[in-house]
């Protein structure tokens, strides 16, 4: 709890998490563990070599997100910093990752200690920019599945908001969604507040877009497949009275079959170029849409081991605490290193965090009132998260790595 407090106080951005690979480098190393820090930027990649037998991956991500946290806790944090895009904002563990490298550092100390326990090959790794999408696939470029020994499993968890604290959801098939970040910059002609009839207003224009996308998952997709298009900002101008040059809107768009992904991303950059036309704006002046590198593929958890840690983890925890959950429209990166060779058996499961308290009440309410991932207002109950993934994924690894 300790670490996770100090995490938590201290989070860095996607590609910038350099203090906290430090910090788990140190964990990693003061473990026993044969540490490489730097892999795909500021990836850390931990060895523990203990006699022949299967290799097991198991993966944390570092990095926080641009929200100001509005927790209120003691240990909250303060840190400010700028987006790539360089809006000035706190920066917070939103997304939890924090419990996520606190339970992998009790991880690799239970698996340390218990080394007489177990026969085969840990490699615990450290992963940078899962918000971005860019961390996983640039470890891999670096040569995670060359440059160290190749695991025939890997695991991961995630906290969850939408389940009580210390239970677990856990499926097999596709449990992620494909996402793409994609950039419209909506260009105009700027002028006077007070004389619009000389400019073309960007404002107006990037509105009119917004409002427009929304008719692509609600008229376009087909009802029974799964598709979101949502505008999380939307950025022009510098006071009331100045119609500004340009906007530019941040999307994320995401699916589960590349065929409705495709449906998304082409009906974006058709709403986009018609509403500019039907603003009177000349061809040099169309939006430019940017749909941005790498997207997120989605995450799939391998059938057969994901079935065998559901019965593992039902056995260890009782069932009122192992639920099969259904698919999500979050993404996660930690689908790619199964993509990068599908011979490794893959799973990512969720691990409850919403208070009990918090969740009676909730439950009171219809289930409405949590926040969720990404809130400036999440607050997990840390202490139950972090032991009972602490837990699980030891128990897994003991299992999948035993004598
Ligand atoms: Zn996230
Ligand atoms: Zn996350």
């Amino acid at each position: 709890m300790a670490l996770y407090r100090d995490l938590h106080a201290a989070p860095e951005l996607s590609q910038q998490e350099v203090k906290t690979a430090a910090r788990m480098a140190a964990e990693a190393r003061k473990a026993g563990f044969e540490v490489t820090e730097k892999v795909g930027g500021t990836g850390v990649v931990a060895v523990l070599r203990n006699g022949p037998g299967p290799t097991l991956l198991i993966r944390t991500d570092m990095d926080g997100l641009p929200v100001t946290e509005e927790t209120g806790l003691p240990f909250a944090s303060t840190v400010r910093g700028k987006t790539p895009e360089g809006v000035e904002t706190g920066i917070m563990h939103a997304c939890g990752h924090d419990t996520h490298m606190a339970a992998w550092v009790g991880t690799l100390r239970n698996m340390a200690a218990m080394k007489d326990r177990w026969n085969g090959t840990l490699v615990m790794i450290a992963q940078p920019a899962e918000e971005n999408s860019a961390g996983a696939i640039a470890m891999l470029k670096d040569g995670l599945l060359t440059r160290f020994p190749k695991p025939d499993y890997a695991m991961a968890f995630h906290d969850s908001a939408a389940l009580p604290a210390g239970t677990i959801g856990i499926r097999s098939g596709p449990t992620f969604a494909s996402v793409d970040s994609v950039d419209i910059l909506v260009k105009g002609i700027g002028g006077h507040g007070a004389y619009p009839a000389t400019t073309k207003d960007p404002i107006v224009l990037g509105s009119r877009i917004v409002t427009a996308l929304q008719t692509i998952v609600a008229r376009e997709i087909d009802p029974l497949d799964s598709a979101v298009i949502t505008v999380g900002s939307f950025q022009g101008g510098t006071r009331h009275n100045i119609i500004p040059e340009q906007a530019l809107l941040l999307l994320t768009v995401r699916a589960y079959t590349p065929e409705v992904r495709k449906q998304l991303i082409d009906g974006i950059a058709r709403i986009a170029k018609g509403e500019a036309i039907a603003a009177g704006l000349p061809d040099d002046m169309l939006p430019v849409v940017t749909v941005r590198e790498p997207f997120t593929p989605p995450a799939v958890s391998t059938k057969p081991f994901a079935d065998r840690l559901q019965a593992l983890f039902t056995t260890r925890f009782g069932a009122d605490r192992v639920k099969e959950v259904p698919p999500t429209m979050a993404g996660e990166d930690f689908g790619r290193f199964h993509i990068a060779d599908p011979s490794i058996q893959s799973v990512i499961y969720w691990v409850g965090g919403v208070p009990q308290a918090k969740w009676d009440a909730a439950q009171a309410n219809g289930g409405k009132g949590l926040p969720s991932l990404h809130s400036a207002k999440w607050a997990p109950d840390a202490e139950k998260v972090i032991g009972t993934a602490a837990e699980a994924m030891t128990g897994a690894a003991l299992d999948i790595l035993k004598r």
